[in-house]
């Protein structure tokens, strides 16, 4: 990932920056889990290394959330992004664990996760107001069958605003289309909002983002 990946990518015209973590679906294993995550530390100082992410819930255990934990206080001392990542089902209880561990480490200077720093990926209706009330930024992810379509990643525009908000598609293994991100731009336009607004949903702000990481060096 940090070094063939980004390799590939440059051929192919992409700067290519890295996330990396223990995932929520791969946290419940015990003793793999924390062998893990003390591997996977080593790389965190690495050249493309932007964020620590995807973190989060799968199921919504204390297994998980033990991981999740450990990995937001690494984050938190080296001071990187993170990304955290919505379950698929319960969103809403994820949500609540969610802001349950940011809540419980208010201290008197403020608080101990700077939620700057902090993408909560895969919102959807019931969860979005949440994620921006908390002060953190919220990622929408369009996906042609699962997870959200453009109509409502748009309805969700229209309803919360453009702050702090991005859409993201994916390529991975199941079925996802990685120009969702343009096709969502397009079916903004036919609504009627402007460019400006488009690009911060579809750019900008997720440049905004990242960007508070040194390690991400690309400018626009
Ligand atoms: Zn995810």
């Amino acid at each position: 990932m940090i070094t063939f990946e980004t390799k590939r990518a440059k051929e192919f015209g992409i700067e290519h920056f890295v996330c990396i973590s223990v995932n929520p679906k791969e946290a419940s294993e015990r003793p793999l889990a924390l062998d893990a995550m003390q591997a996977m530390t080593k790389y965190l100082g690495r050249e493309r290394v932007v964020a620590l992410g995807e973190l989060g819930y799968n199921l919504i255990n204390h297994l998980e959330e033990e991981i999740f934990v450990k990995q937001m206080d690494i984050a938190a001392q080296l001071d990187m992004l993170m990304t955290v990542h919505l379950p698929h089902n319960k969103k809403p209880d994820g949500m609540k664990r969610i802001e349950r561990i940011l809540e419980g480490n208010n201290d008197k200077s403020g608080t101990k996760y700077n939620r700057k720093k902090i993408l909560v990926d895969h919102n959807v209706e019931e969860t979005i107001e949440k994620t921006l009330e908390l002060g953190m930024w919220a990622g929408l992810s369009v996906y042609p069958i699962t997870k959200l379509s453009p109509e409502r990643a748009i309805k969700i525009i229209k309803k919360h605003g453009t702050e702090r908000i991005m859409i993201h598609s994916a390529a991975d293994w199941g079925v996802s289309d990685p120009l969702s991100v343009p096709l969502t731009a397009r079916e903004m336009r036919k609504a009627g909002f402007s460019t400006s607004d488009i690009e911060k949903v579809t750019f900008y702000n997720a440049y905004e983002f990242f960007k508070q990481s040194p390690k991400f060096t690309w400018k626009p």
